[in-house]
């Protein structure tokens, strides 16, 4: 997923430039404006379930129905056992939301490397990717009396890279992933790849 959606109050300062919005809604006590998307398409409603990325997505994390067990499946499906997990997190039609930033920070939190493969992670670390993915997204979006988004949960590696791990004070590596232009950071001491790594990272 590109992009980031801000919310803010009427008259608040936006904290990127104009010129980078692409889109903006407005009701009476919030501005919800996107930033950064390559593409933002307009459907009716009766197109929604023709419309093949939204008619394949897979559960949302923010559902209040949301069906971990469901996930977990989908994670297991044989195409996705040789992706890495910095991959396959992203991959909306697994689970929905989980974006770049969220996908660094849960990995850092459960002390997953980013190059692992899906299927070198047993059933309990794949449930633990997905319960911290969903409440960190329920952390960042649950704000009551404060529509702003500096109460977001604390950025531990997204755009930390060369920086000293919080954790461990080792210093933040970065590189690129098969599926994703943008460098991946993770910290090598919480986060350490395996004997028999299959897929290494791409510098
Ligand atoms: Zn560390």
């Amino acid at each position: 997923m590109y992009g980031t959606w801000h919310v803010y109050q009427p008259g608040e300062a936006w904290r990127f430039p104009e010129r980078d919005a692409r889109l903006v809604l407005q009701v009476h006590d919030a501005v919800a404006v996107n930033f950064h998307a390559p593409v933002i398409e307009l459907l009716e409603e009766r197109a929604v379930p023709l419309h093949r990325p939204i008619a394949t997505l897979g559960p949302d994390l923010l559902d209040e129905a949301f069906d971990a067990d469901d996930v977990l499946r989908r994670f297991r499906q044989p195409a996705h056992a040789n992706r890495t997990i910095g991959d396959a997190i992203m991959d909306q039609r697994i689970m929905a939301g989980v974006g770049n930033i969220w996908k660094h920070e849960t990995l850092f939190r459960c002390r997953i490397n980013p190059w692992r493969t899906v299927a070198e992670l047993d059933d309990d670390s794949v449930r633990a990717i997905i319960d911290t993915a969903r409440n960190l997204l329920l952390a960042s979006v649950h704000r009551p009396n404060n529509l702003n988004l500096t109460h977001r949960p604390k950025m531990f590696v997204y755009m930390r890279a060369g920086q000293p791990c919080f954790r461990c004070h080792t210093r933040l590596r970065r590189a690129r992933q098969a599926e994703d232009i943008r460098f991946t950071a993770w910290c090598p001491e919480c986060q350490p790849l395996q004997e028999g790594q299959a897929v290494l990272p791409r510098q």
